[in-house]
């Protein structure tokens, strides 16, 4: 896409339709003159940066709305160009007539995202703070609000720019040894660059490892109720959702071909799965077309949670089930229904094995919270750290995964003597990853692709 950053951009940046406010958003070089043509009770040019400015937007001799304007000079505003900003009343009708006017006026409808592609081109942030905005403005629950803000305020960027730093400095080294090669000096010591590809090769696993977790707190995890039918997995999950119901809006990047509802436990997005009733025989064609896609549901499932009737369920088909996911390597939450009409006790012993068993009531909603709380503790393993940097990004884990491979080769090089200048280039090619990353090297086509997944008006 062809991104001409001459133009001065124009956009609504508040949600389409009717609205309390609109706000349009107004950035580039003529931003503060294509609004003075249509906001004619200020000269916005001899205004202080940084003010608000109450008066009427015409059309000509046509008042369109009274509106506050809020003025923002270059470098110091979310793009770093000139910024206006018209607070309008939120009418569809009036937010459109003062993009129109706006556009007569000389300035182009914004792309999605190209607001913050101007604030990265600018130096504003880089490329891994603004993809966090697009990752903030999705967040939905505590935790993924949370790895967003850690993001824009730099947190990853950060770690990276250190372990950059260190590799840079080395690379220096190296580059003036090969200056040097006729002499034979080495002012590089082997010894301390194998520490500093060890420690930086340390972070980087630390991040990788990290993604699972980022995954799971930007987009949710995928838990599948299962269980033989009337065990109660409809009562539980209707249970779960007076409780925890989450309001999300459409999570990006998923398919939904499944009736699911969404739970929000401590900040952590569940998507609850009811599969048909898993039978082991049945005759009827369309049933066991039914059990094979709950079976798949289950395999490619983050989380299942299997309920059986504690009143019904043998000791024998409890261990069959338990030995096939085990076997199928499934993860899984073995939850004991009906509690109401036994003895806990007895289930305990009945039921007994080293995995997860939690005994409920889904009727009569008792020890709900510990399910809850084994649901949470599964996913994470025990340590739900939202202080640490994690990566939630696909983009990311792939640059970091390949800096990972080069550091390892970069150890075994220095371990059988190679020569500067091999380990030079390979070093370079570690920093040109990490750039990739904070968009110190990027392209047009990655950052088209990075925008456009933007919404307008951001
Ligand atoms: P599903 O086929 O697995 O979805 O099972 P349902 O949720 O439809 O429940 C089957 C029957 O068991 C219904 O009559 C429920 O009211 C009842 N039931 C579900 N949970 C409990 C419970 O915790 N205690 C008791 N006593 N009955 C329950």
């Amino acid at each position: 896409m062809d991104w001409n950053h001459e133009d001065t951009i124009v956009a609504l940046a508040t949600p389409p339709g009717v609205g309390a406010i609109g706000v349009i958003r107004l950035s580039g070089k003529s931003a503060l003159n294509i609004c003075n043509g249509i906001f004619p009770m200020k000269d916005l040019n001899i205004q202080l940066p940084n003010t608000l400015h109450v008066g009427q937007i015409f059309d000509n001799e046509n008042v369109i709305d009274e509106v506050v304007v809020g003025l923002f000079r270059a470098p110091r505003s979310y793009t770093g160009e000139d910024v206006v900003e018209i607070s309008c009343h939120g009418s569809p009708f009036v937010t459109e007539q003062i993009i129109q006017l706006c556009i007569r006026g000389g300035a182009r409808l914004a792309r999605p995202g190209e607001f913050t592609l101007r604030a990265f081109l600018n130096g504003k942030m880089d490329l891994a703070q603004a993809e966090a905005v697009a990752d903030l403005i999705a967040s939905n629950t505590r935790a993924s609000h949370h790895t967003a803000m850690q993001q824009i305020r730099g947190g990853f960027s950060h770690e990276l720019m250190e372990l950059r730093e260190e590799l840079i400095r080395f690379s220096a080294l190296i580059e003036l040894e090969l200056d040097f090669s006729q002499e034979d000096i080495s002012f590089a010591d082997r010894g301390s660059l194998r520490d500093i590809i060890r420690k930086v090769g340390i972070k980087i696993k630390e991040l990788i490892g990290s993604f699972r977790l980022g995954n799971v707190i930007k987009n949710g995890v995928n838990a599948v109720i299962s269980g033989l039918p009337n065990a109660g997995k409809s009562t539980l999950l209707n249970s779960l959702l007076n409780e925890d119901r989450a309001i999300v809006s459409e999570i990006p990047g998923t398919t939904r071909d499944t009736i699911e509802e969404v739970i929000n436990i401590g900040g952590i997005l569940f998507r609850l799965i009811d599969t048909a009733g898993l039978r082991d025989q049945s005759g009827d064609q369309l049933e066991e077309l039914g059990m094979i896609k709950a079976r798949e549901k289950i395999k490619s499932a983050e989380l299942v949670i299997y309920v059986f009737d504690v009143t019904t369920f043998s000791p024998e088909e409890y261990r069959s089930q338990v030995e096939q996911f085990s076997h199928d390597d499934i993860n899984f939450i073995m939850v004991g229904n009906k509690i109401d009409l036994a003895r806990e006790e007895t289930n305990r012993e009945k039921y007994s094995g080293i995995h997860s068993l939690i005994f409920v009531s889904a009727k009569s909603v008792y020890n709900l919270s510990e399910l809850k709380k084994e649901m949470i503790n599964n996913i994470f393993k025990g340590d739900l750290q939202f202080e640490h940097t994690v990566i939630s990004s696909t983009r990311h884990l792939t640059s970091l995964e390949e800096v990972f491979k080069i550091l390892q080769e970069l150890v075994e090089d220095i371990d059988k003597n190679i020569s500067g200048d091999l380990l030079a280039v390979d070093i370079r090619r570690v920093l040109m990853h990490i750039g990739e990353i904070t968009g110190e090297i990027t392209n047009e086509e990655q950052l088209d692709f990075i925008f456009s997944k933007f919404c307008i008006g951001k």
